[in-house]
């Protein structure tokens, strides 16, 4: 699917991808009629994730308008359930709105099912669960299945941010959920040249309810990026490959690093989050001496690169401040960890 799909029909002369629809208004009484209501480079890249996650993709301008735009669908006053740790930019989206009086945020450990669904069903109900699974940056499951079950049942909606697992690690709407977000930006695209958000349901009235935000807001994917997002997405299952493979290999050699505290890892996808024995200095040490690995933010790309998230002062205070995330990438794993073996071998002591 990640190859074939969104492709032109197979018709002589047709392109074998769909072309650069650079386009601001068509001719009036077809389907189209005005850029900002739809483009065919936008279709291209939404069938390839609608065929991926299985439901029908809507994309936006980046990751954050597709969360914001899922988040307008909560009616005022109403509940949403939230992780404790999560992208640090939802959270501080849906800090924002509660402070408004927009929404009531209940915040919970999203590895305890039981306290996610008792904050789904406590006073008159959630409107909304929220999950991110595995969590940026802490790199913890929630039981999506059993969450969706038990969240539907007190008639809350669920909504999945599938960025880290992608759709084929996990496809949320099989196990239940409404909506499914992403941060086209990361894995998806892969090659840390775009931003591109999208959200993705089965139901066609949340699709319109969708559709109508991004018409109205105006949040729009880029012609380009979603050209971009397209190209990129047709390597998915190879990169993730990769990138696992070099994932479950590193896990492994740094879970046995005398310099290294604690290893998060789901066991499965691209992403690992460490901490270091000798604290936050040595986490900084790291992410500015190493040769291949990247210190950069965002993650999902071919090339290595890693940052302490404690950096930025929006991260939760339970993130620890020495715990480094790291998003691997494509490269030899081999000389991934020689690079990182060269700084961890001089970081095994504390700092002062
Ligand atoms: N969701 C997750 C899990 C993320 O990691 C990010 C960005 O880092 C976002 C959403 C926001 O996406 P974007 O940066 O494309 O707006």
């Amino acid at each position: 699917m990640a190859v074939t799909a969104g492709r032109p029909a197979h018709e002589p002369d047709a392109p074998l991808n769909a072309p650069l629809t650079m386009a601001s208004t068509y001719v009036g009484g077809g389907e189209l009629e005005y850029g900002r209501y739809a483009n065919p480079t936008w279709t291209a890249f939404e069938e390839v994730l609608g065929a991926l996650e299985d439901g029908r993709a809507l994309t936006f301008s980046s990751g954050m308008a597709a969360v914001a735009t899922v988040l307008d669908l909560v009616a005022p006053g109403e509940a949403v359930v939230a992780p404790a740790h999560a992208y640090l930019g939802t959270l501080h989206l849906l800090a924002t709105k509660e402070q408004r009086g927009q929404v009531e945020v209940r915040t919970v450990d999203i590895t305890d099912t039981e306290a996610v669904l008792k904050a789904a069903k406590a006073g008159d109900g959630a409107a909304l669960v929220w999950l991110e699974s595995p969590t940026n940056p802490m790199l913890e499951i929630a039981d999506i299945a059993a969450i969706c079950a038990g969240a539907h049942e007190a008639g809350a909606q669920v909504a999945v941010d599938n960025t880290f697992a992608t759709p084929l690690g996990q496809r949320p709407l099989d196990l239940g959920a409404d909506l499914v977000v992403h941060s086209a930006t990361k894995f998806l695209s892969g090659h840390s040249d775009l931003m591109l958000g999208a959200v993705v349901t089965r139901d066609d009235a949340t699709f319109t309810a969708l559709d109508e935000q991004r018409r109205s807001r105006g949040a729009l994917p880029g012609v380009l990026e979603s050209w971009l997002a397209a190209r990129g997405v047709r390597t998915l299952h190879l990169r993730l490959e990769r990138a696992q493979t070099n994932a479950a290999t590193l896990a492994e050699r740094l879970a046995g690093h005398e310099a290294v505290a604690r290893v998060h890892y789901p066991g499965r996808g691209g992403m690992i989050s460490i901490e270091l024995v000798a604290g936050p200095a040595a986490a900084d040490r790291l992410t500015r001496s190493t040769r291949l690995w990247v210190h950069a933010t965002s993650l999902g790309g071919v090339q290595s690169s890693f940052e302490r998230r404690r950096r930025w002062s929006g991260e939760p205070h339970t993130v620890p401040e020495a715990l480094v995330r790291m998003s691997v990438g494509i490269e030899d794993v081999d000389d991934l960890w020689a690079d990182l073996l060269e700084v961890l071998d001089g970081l095994a002591a504390p700092q002062v």
